[in-house]
């Protein structure tokens, strides 16, 4: 476990970082790694002199298994509340399975294929054992933070997956994104895997807007801001066109949402 900033923990959890929270009034976890994580977090609990049942938050800020992994054991075994954006809830509750985004890159392609074949061969070995879980609060609403009377905000970054949330915390200025930016080789770069790329651009914009000062991504160590270097790109508009049978049209899903 490291310090990132005065209250903030990265945890690092199975294939993915997972991140503790000190609030006023409990702890707050932001992703869970793996299935079997559990242990280490619950560990990492310990550490900072807490007992289990302090945990009150379990934020999820995507559906991929390297962060939902343990969420379902932690509720048990803590009684803390699940949150995620509504998009992600049945991914967690085990409705729709998920699937992995578009790659946009030949690395990403190759990552791509292995990430899909390693995690069919866990499940078919039965080497994770995924309990799913409820998602109690949508994390689209800054009340999930009102509870633990945590100083900051749920801000929703979609690109990686359609209900991908970044935690921007108040007080210590830092930024938990998930999977919205990975962190490698001491740059922000963008995701291998992506949904959308003009929605993970909006959202890193988004995300910087915010003025963090510093960037705590699932993958990788937390940098500053200013380490953020993303390309831009022309996105071609038959990518655009190829729309698969679950994508949800954003926008008019953003105006209900506001209606
Ligand atoms: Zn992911």
């Amino acid at each position: 476990m490291r310090k990132v900033a005065e209250g903030v923990y990265r945890v690092p959890a199975r294939s993915a970082n997972a991140y503790l929270v000190e609030a006023p009034r409990g702890l707050v976890l932001v992703d869970s790694g793996l299935p079997g994580s559990e242990k280490g977090i619950l560990k990492a609990i310990a550490k900072l002199g807490k007992k289990p049942s302090d945990l009150k938050l379990v934020l999820l800020t995507h559906r991929h298994l390297d962060h939902i992994g343990s969420a379902g054991v932690l509720k048990k075994r803590t009684g803390a509340k699940l949150a995620s954006h509504p998009f992600e809830k049945p991914y967690a509750a085990g409705t729709l399975v998920i699937q992995a985004p578009s790659a946009w890159s030949l690395y990403g392609k190759m990552v791509r294929k292995l990430t899909t074949l390693e995690y069919w061969t866990l499940k078919l070995f039965r080497i994770i054992k995924f309990q799913t879980a409820h998602v109690d609060l949508a994390a689209d609403e800054e009340s999930v933070l009102e509870e633990v009377g945590l100083d900051g905000s749920v801000v929703w970054t979609p690109g990686h997956t359609k209900g991908s949330v970044t935690l921007f915390l108040n007080q210590s200025s830092v930024a938990i994104v998930g999977d919205l930016l990975r962190s490698r080789r001491g740059r922000l770069t963008e995701p291998l895997l992506m949904e959308s790329i003009p929605q993970t651009e909006a959202s890193i914009k988004r995300v910087v807007d915010l003025g963090p000062e510093i960037i705590c991504p699932g993958h990788g160590k937390p940098l500053p801001a200013s380490r953020i270097k993303v390309k831009t790109r022309a996105v071609k508009p038959v990518i655009i066109a190829k729309k698969k049978e679950e994508d949800i049209d954003l926008e008019s899903l953003a105006k209900d949402l506001a209606s």
